[in-house]
């Protein structure tokens, strides 16, 4: 496949995909076309060296220790924490929370903002597209604390339906938790003049990033976000790591939520006095290398450049969606005009899961079936869809070969 990389202007394929050992694996005995970066994304020699270099040099515990190494790791790590802000251009340090993922950043903030800003007859309200993560919490609490679930409905083409949208936005209206861009769909919300409506109401806003940070540039500031969410994974980082980010007037008002090690100034058994942030949100020993590795990655896109990579992987979609919109039978399930390289479709009375294992066979790594979107396919009548989604590593020849797969388990399942 390296000889039939096409170059294209903006990027240096083949140095970019010699970066990223997992991708000239073999699988099925076929080079291994890796399209279900949605999923997770593979990471580059400058990711897993950092986490290497961490355990075989650096491993130590932060924040407490006054010997070297930990003083050492703990700089580090707080560097880490300075790269997560200027990729996202906020405004502190301090408004970076390390957590798990973007399902532990969104339960960290239905948790805490929840419990002091939503009561009983509140309404929280979410969109039709959103992936369970960004649902779940936000039922659960309504259940637990008696105050309703919105939801925005979704129109066909796949977009928010920002008619509703207005109505929907009320003086009950105590959060709007929306994503960024939809990993079934591929939509990009508009989600700067989303939050400037909510705003002019009062009405404070969670952007979930897991599907944007990958893609584009982030700007939290600009973009006036309230809480900002990502997962280290789905952007050549590490697992187990993500971000919240928050404004430092939430943060500061919000009470902790997992408390124990870490999170305090003093405690007694009579009372504790808890940090300031960030660790306020922190308990316990973090993830520490994967922090460090986080924000190898994010440099690691930095210096390929965010409006590169959108402007190389909107080529990317283009291309696919050029070439398989003309197999028989294949309707796409997502049509926004504004859309990040995510690719999803059905075949007229062919089963997802069957395309996809057909797929497998031929090297092409794939993502089928709900998405953890299931209200989503509900609202499209499907059981789920075939999703092929892109990274800025990718190649026009790997969607060929998609093509190709893809025209051959339709031939077969015919
Ligand atoms: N939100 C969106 C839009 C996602 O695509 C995903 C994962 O696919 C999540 C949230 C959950 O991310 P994680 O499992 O890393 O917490």
């Amino acid at each position: 496949m390296e000889s039939s990389l096409k170059h294209t202007a903006l990027l240096d394929l083949e140095a970019i995909r010699r970066d990223f050992p997992l991708l000239s694996r073999k699988v099925n005995n076929k080079p291994l076309v890796y399209l279900d970066n949605g999923a997770t994304t593979q990471k580059p020699t400058a990711v897993i060296d950092a986490l290497t270099h961490y355990y075989s040099y650096q491993n130590s515990n932060i924040h407490r220790g006054v010997h070297r190494i930990s003083q050492d790791i703990t700089v580090a790590y707080e560097k880490a924490r300075e790269t997560v802000q200027q990729h996202l251009h906020a405004a502190y340090p301090h408004e970076i929370i390390f957590t798990k993922g973007t399902t532990d950043s969104i339960c960290l903030v239905a948790h805490s903002f929840g419990k002091k800003y939503i009561t009983a007859g509140d309404e929280i309200l979410v969109t039709e597209m959103e992936h369970h993560s960004n649902i779940l919490p936000w039922q659960q609490f309504c259940e637990d604390n008696g105050a309703v679930l919105k939801v925005v409905p979704v129109t066909e083409e796949g977009t928010l339906d920002l008619k509703a949208l207005e109505t929907l936005l009320t003086k009950k209206t105590k959060l709007f938790a929306l994503t960024h861009v939809s990993n079934t769909l591929g939509t990009i919300n508009p989600v700067k003049e989303i939050i400037t409506l909510a705003h002019s109401k009062g009405i404070p806003v969670l952007v979930d990033g897991a599907q944007a940070v990958p893609h584009l540039a982030v700007n939290v500031q600009e973009l006036d976000a309230d809480f900002y969410v990502f997962s280290g994974h789905k952007s050549f980082g590490p697992t187990g790591v993500g971000i919240l980010y928050g404004k430092e007037k939430w943060l500061q008002q919000m009470p902790p939520y997992q408390v124990g090690g870490g999170t305090i100034k003093r405690v007694t058994f009579a009372k504790t006095e808890y940090a300031d942030l960030p660790l306020r949100f922190e308990a316990g020993t973090p993830n520490i290398e994967g922090g460090i590795g986080l924000a190898v990655a994010l440099d690691y896109m930095n210096n390929i450049g965010m409006d590169r990579i959108a402007e190389y992987e909107n080529e990317l979609l283009v291309y696919a969606t050029k070439q398989l919109s003309v197999i028989p039978g294949l309707r796409i399930i997502g049509q926004a005009k504004n859309k990040a390289s995510v690719f999803s479709f059905v075949i007229d009375g062919m089963h997802p899961n069957d395309i996809g294992t057909l797929l497998d066979q031929q090297g092409v790594a794939v993502r089928t079936g709900h998405h953890c979107t299931q209200p989503l396919m509900d609202r499209y009548g499907i059981p789920g869809t075939v999703r092929a989604s892109f990274a800025f590593y990718n190649t026009k020849a790997e969607i060929d070969i998609l093509e190709t797969a893809t025209r051959k388990a339709v031939k077969m399942l015919a």
